[in-house]
This record gives structure tokens, C-alpha cells and sequence, in this order.
């Protein structure tokens, strides 16, 4: 069980494209095709829970939320 892959965007970003990591470990095998996958997280969410083209779970959190997260983690 590997925790789900956490990918930061832009604070004022309302699409994105990420990596999928997973996928990108699985390129190697037959029929995998891409690791890349686009998304839409609305301006007044601060994070979103999004599936690649295959199912692999990706958090994905705006940078000023995630910068918020870790001063309240160093505090
Ligand atoms: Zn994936």
C-alpha cells in the first residue's frame, strides 16, 4: 500500500495536467499508454481527489494550501 501521490498546483489554476506516478512506474507493460492526465479544480476548492485514465487515486491541493500545511506543521 503506497500512499496516494500529492500533486501541487498553481493558486489561481482551475485546470491542470499532472503525472500520474503509478502510471508512469507501469509504462513498461503492454497497452500502457501515458501517464499523463488532465483535471479541472474549481477556483474556490483548495484540493481535489482526482483518478488518472486508470484509476489511480492523485490528491491534488492548491500551493498556498499546501504552503498553509507546512507552517502549521514547522509551528
Ligand atoms: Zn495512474
Amino acid at each position: 500500500m503506497t500512499l496516494p501521490q500529492l500533486v501541487t498546483i498553481s493558486p489561481r489554476a482551475t485546470s491542470f495536467t499532472a503525472v500520474c506516478r503509478a502510471c508512469a512506474r507501469a509504462m513498461h507493460e503492454p497497452g500502457w499508454t501515458g501517464a499523463t492526465f488532465a483535471g479541472r479544480l474549481d477556483l474556490d476548492l483548495e484540493s481535489g481527489v482526482f483518478l488518472c485514465r486508470h484509476g489511480h487515486e492523485v490528491h491534488v491541493e492548491r500551493e498556498r494550501a499546501a504552503a498553509e500545511r507546512r507552517a502549521t506543521e514547522a509551528a
